[in-house]
Order: C-alpha cells, then structure tokens, then sequence
C-alpha cells in the first residue's frame, strides 16, 4: 500500500504515519525527518535548507526531491510506504507522478487530514520534541512523565523554531498558498480521502484503519468523506 499523507502542518500528519508504520507494516518517509537528519548531520544540503525551514518556509524542490529519492530507492520501501510532508506543491506532486509512472508504481489513497486553526496552533505550540530520538510530546495534550524529559530514552525535549507562533502563521500561509491546491489535484485523480483531524490521534486513527480496509476492494467513487 502507498499512502499519502497531506494537510496542514499540526494536522497530526506525524503521528498518523507512525501508526499507520506499526499496523500496517509500511515504511514512513518523512520529508520534514529527512531535512532535519540533514541539518543535524551537517550535511551541505543541510546548510542550505535550515534558513527556510526554521522560518517555516518550503525548502526548493529539487533539494527535497533528491533526499526523497534517494529515500524510495532503498529497500526498504518496497513494502509500501507513507509519504508525510511531501508532496508540497503541485510541481512535487507532478514529479512524483513521473517518478511512479516510469516504475509502473501507483498511488493507493491520498488521505487529506482536515484541521481546524485554533487545533493546529494549540498542537503546534505545545509539541516538544526528543532531542535524540525524536519522539514527539506535547505539554498538556500528551506530557511526558518527567517535564522536559523523553519517556523513552530521557534524553531533554526541546520546541522546533518553526513551532513558534511566527514561523507556525508562515507555515499555514505557505499551506494555503502552495499546498492546499493539491487537495483539487488529487480529487481530479480520485484518490482523495478526506478526514476530520480535529480529534485525538486514537479516534482518528480509528476511523482512518476502517477507510483503508473498507475501501481496499471497492474503486474510489472520487473523493469522500469517511462517515462519522
Ligand atoms: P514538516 O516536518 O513536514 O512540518 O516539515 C518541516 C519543514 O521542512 C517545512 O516547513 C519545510 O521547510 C521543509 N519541508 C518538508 N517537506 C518539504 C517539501 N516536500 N518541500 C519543501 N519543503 C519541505
């Protein structure tokens, strides 16, 4: 199964992926993970993108689309995977496209997670991040045992530059400009899922695994909405 995650930044887009990892046995790939493994390894790519991702803004393709495909050329995707964060734009999505076509590749389901505002900052605000492996909290809707400190590895937890209130209304003026129109893009191929993210992460999860088994032997009438 291919997936595509796409939605506004703090739509839970992350933590869906994972889930969707652990029960379906897909590999996630993480354009946002991939950049910042770039940045932390001061890769040269890495010295190029921070400047645009700490102020929220897209990094360009082509920097992007060569860690991705380095990405999907590794074996470990052959069992399917979940694209979180990319594409971003129609010219990625377009890409994509031409990458999938000369594999004879395809596109399973783009599920398009729906959040409202004042959900999106409040997550984004208050996610806090492991600063050794990543694990992702948040202050109040899912705090750690001890503040400030990882449950998994206790390494310290630390808030990404781009979760701060500037960059998080840089991010979803960039969605709105460049990414939202990729939710016509996808209707128009009829893969398009759409979901209400606004719950908590279990809830729509759940209703995320009943879209992906119910619809697996039925073709997509074009997009719809999962029933409540
Ligand atoms: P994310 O972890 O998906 O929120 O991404 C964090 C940041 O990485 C974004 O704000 C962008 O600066 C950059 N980024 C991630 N994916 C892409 C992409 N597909 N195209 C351009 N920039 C990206």
């Amino acid at each position: 199964m291919r997936i595509i995650l796409l939605g506004p930044p703090g739509a839970g887009k992350g933590t869906q992926a994972k889930l969707l990892k652990d029960n379906f046995k897909l590999s996630h790939i993480s354009t946002g993970d991939l950049l910042r493994k770039a940045v932390a390894d001061n890769m040269t790519i890495g010295k190029t993108v921070k400047g645009y991702m700490d102020k929220g803004d897209l990094v360009p393709d082509s920097l992007v689309v060569e860690l991705l495909k380095e990405k999907l050329a590794s074996k470990d995707t052959n069992g399917g995977f979940i694209l979180d964060g990319f594409p971003r734009n129609v010219s990625q999505a377009e890409i994509l496209d031409k990458a999938f076509k000369e594999k004879n590749l395809n596109i399973d389901y783009v599920i398009y997670l729906k959040a409202d505002e004042p959900v999106i900052i409040q997550r984004l605000s208050g996610r806090r991040v492991c600063s050794k492996c990543q694990a992702n909290f948040h202050v109040t809707n899912m705090p750690p045992k001890k503040k400030g400190i990882c449950d998994n590895c206790g390494s310290s937890l630390y808030q990404r530059t781009d979760d701060q209130e500037e960059a998080i209304r840089n991010r979803l003026k960039v969605y709105l400009k460049e990414t939202a129109s990729l939710i016509g893009y996808y209707l128009n191929q009829k893969k398009l899922v759409e979901m209400d993210a606004n719950f908590e992460a279990p809830v729509v999860f759940d209703k995320l695994k009943n879209v992906l088994s119910n619809s697996t032997k039925i073709s997509l009438p074009g997009a719809f909405k999962e029933r409540a």
